[in-house]
């Protein structure tokens, strides 16, 4: 007969995926990031940005007061 019933699904292996941080390879201890401290550096980026919002603002308000 046929040898296709033979061959097994192979899975493919779990690809490592490169710290977001800094393109190292990740650490299963600190996944996805490479290490501790790049897990850190993104939460305080993520956390600087949701900040930033309201400075933009703030900066048009007094652009506009400028003019007057
Ligand atoms: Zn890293």
């Amino acid at each position: 007969m046929s040898d296709e019933n033979k061959t097994a699904k192979v899975e493919p292996l779990r690809k490592m995926r490169p710290c977001p941080e800094c393109g190292k390879p990740s650490h299963r201890e600190h996944y996805p990031f490479c290490s501790n401290r790049c897990r850190e550096l993104d939460l305080s980026r993520w956390l600087s940005g949701l900040y930033a919002i309201p400075v933009a603002d703030d900066e048009m308000k007094a652009d506009y007061k400028d003019e007057e």
